[in-house]
């Protein structure tokens, strides 16, 4: 949640209008307001900040026009006190001397706060990340330094954070530290960046540094200082060179990131797949030696780690789907070392699953990380990972990412049945290939998605059947409707309809079913006719020849024929993914910015 920008110019240029860049670049993680720092020639602070998106505010407030080769900036994605001027971020210390910008949740800062108060500091907002500027001060007036200062400062700190600091003390250096909360840093012949995801400085740079829990140091134009506050041992990082391009970050001359990351599907998949190809190593072996399998993870991972859970029992792989933030209580008593976690996260940072798979390393489990970026936390915590090649998502509605994690655990699984003696060679090479159909997929039903969102709009309620293998696609189409057209769906196994939701069924109810050509394919008619018969609207996904379906149904999207198998959500889950976003557009809403939503969510 919440992205941080901040830039020292080496050629010693204002910064302010990079920041700006930076900000929007990260304007996914959260968006209610926005500020920038910069220090200018006399070594003097200067504040902008104020509630609003980062392009008004850049306009009202005149970001660009702030004087100082060094600065910092945030959109904020308020956890303490309301969305406010004086709220938004950077905060800044009694002196005038320290601004901050923060991302995370500092959960003791009424204990510090109270000190603070105590020692006579003031305090103008009600957010906890007030604290840091006021105690890295508060340090200052005995260490005289900065670095020392920020350093005893967080030892004090209990939560997560990732922040950035610049001070008039010292003018020449932006200080940072990270714990829990993402933050990384781009090195570029003209600038140093440091920000909370890598595609804020992507059209400037490839080359990064991930930064670790627990360290913190500055960069100054000849330096990049980095300590670690528990391991002595840390005297830098490695700094990486990323393969995404900026080109991969840019909308594409799509109107929406979300529209354009549903197209690249076929092509994110097709490089997930490669990529898995490379690294699949000894996973088999892992997955052979576990006792038990839980797939850990939240919001679209859960959903693909329910399909990982169905596939995997299709070749006779025990194994449970478990929503993160329920992991302790509901299988933490039963974890053991011949256990095997996969956590699955597109960023690899989202808080509730590196809390859960923490607690299952403590336990002595073997852990396996899915993820979509290189040197996220959850690899380090991982024994072996998964990297996939989804490239960057900027949406907050996660699209490709999905499609990604279900090829991912799809080439998984048919790699362990085919050395079961499972007749799978047809499906390995089908997932292969799978771009193909995926495209037809995308040219089929997109006409058809615009239309039916006309219906759409007007609704506010939807439900999504599924069976078996439909059940994950249903679960994700819902999640989409919800998420950004604000459509209150609700997916569930359609053998339950009758157990409590068909009573909310009357005329035109929007059912979309889910139906595959399995041993499910009967039952699911019965909860079509179920719900047909009490009025409901029968919006289908089916395999295109599937006629029978196809007469039962008011409105129909097809998949191409023989996806009835694990392979299902790969193009079952397309026209969901354009209906959803066809209806936002349609409600007059943004589906790249949906409310109270952020992308990569690092608070618990
Ligand atoms: N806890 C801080 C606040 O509410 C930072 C939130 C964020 O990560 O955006 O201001």
């Amino acid at each position: 949640m919440c992205g941080i920008g901040a830039c020292l110019s080496l050629l010693n240029d204002n910064v302010a209008p990079k920041i700006v860049k930076m900000l929007m670049n990260l304007e996914y993680r959260g968006y209610d307001s926005a500020g920038i720092a910069v220090i200018d020639s006399l070594g003097k602070i200067h504040v902008k900040k104020g509630v609003g998106r980062i392009h008004n505010l850049a306009e009202t407030l005149r970001f660009n026009e702030m004087e100082g080769h060094i600065g910092i900036g945030h959109t904020r994605w308020a956890t303490h006190g309301s969305v406010t001027d004086y709220n938004a971020h950077p905060h800044i210390d009694c002196g005038n001397n320290i601004a901050v910008v923060h991302n995370g949740i500092i959960e003791n800062y009424t204990d510090i706060r109270e000190r603070l108060i105590s020692l006579g500091h003031e305090f103008k907002t009600q957010t906890d990340t007030e604290v840091i500027p006021h105690l890295v001060e508060e340090k200052y007036k005995e260490k005289k330094s900065i670095l020392e200062s920020l350093r005893e400062a967080l030892t004090e700190l209990r939560g997560a954070y990732a922040l950035v600091l610049i001070t008039s003390h010292e003018p020449d250096k932006i200080f940072f530290a990270r714990f829990f909360s993402p933050l990384v840093i781009g090195i570029s012949n003209n600038d140093i960046y440091i920000a909370s995801d890598i595609p804020a400085f992507l059209q400037w740079t490839r080359r990064v540094i991930i930064l670790q829990d627990g360290d913190y140091g500055f960069v100054s134009a000849d330096k990049i200082y980095i300590r670690n506050l528990y391991d002595p041992a840390v005297k830098g990082r490695e700094i990486i060179t990323v393969e995404w391009t900026k080109e991969m970050a840019a909308k594409g001359g799509y109107r929406h990131y979300m529209l354009k990351e549903i197209h690249e599907q076929p092509e994110s998949v097709k490089r997930t797949v490669r990529m898995a190809s490379k690294q699949i190593g000894d996973v088999i072996n892992l997955i052979e030696k576990a006792n038990y399998i839980y797939f850990v993870a939240a919001g679209t991972s859960y959903y693909a780690s329910v399909h990982g859970q169905y596939a995997f029992a299709k070749y006779g792989i025990r194994s449970r789907a478990v929503i993160a933030s329920e992991f302790l209580e509901e299988v933490g008593a039963f974890l053991d070392k011949d256990d095997l976690i996969i956590g699955v996260s597109q960023s690899g940072e989202t808080a509730d699953t590196l809390k859960a798979i923490r607690f299952a390393k403590k336990k002595g489990s073997k852990i396996l990380a899915i993820t979509n970026v290189v040197g996220s936390a959850i690899t380090r915590l991982a024994d072996r990972s998964i990297i996939m090649g989804a490239g960057p998502e900027i949406g907050v509605a996660a699209t490709k990412t999905f499609t990604s994690q279900v090829a991912t655990l799809d080439y998984i699984a048919l790699n362990w049945a085919r050395t079961h003696g499972f007749d799978v060679d047809l499906l390995i090479s089908k997932l292969l290939n799978i771009d193909k159909d995926m495209e037809w997929v995308l040219e089929v039903n997109e006409e058809k998605a615009i239309k039916l969102s006309e219906v759409l709009k007007e609704k506010n309620n939807a439900y999504y059947l599924g069976r078996g293998l439909g059940l994950s696609i249903a679960l994700e189409g819902a999640l989409k409707m919800k998420e950004i057209a604000y459509i209150h769906a609700e997916a569930y196994p359609a053998g339950e309809s009758k157990h409590g939701p068909i009573a909310l069924v009357t005329e035109g109810f929007p059912i979309f079913s889910v139906v595959l050509r399995d041993e499910t394919y009967h039952r699911m008619h019965i909860a079509i006719e179920e719900m047909s018969s009490r009025g409901g609207f029968i919006i289908s996904v089916t395999e295109k020849n599937d006629s029978d379906t196809i007469k039962l149904s008011d409105f129909n999207f097809c998949a191409p024929d023989n996806y009835s198998n694990i392979l299902a959500p790969l193009v079952y889950v397309i026209p969901l993914q354009l209906v959803a976003y066809y209806t936002a557009v349609k409600r007059g809403l943004n589906p790249d910015r949906p409310r109270n939503l952020a992308k990569s969510v690092t608070v618990e």
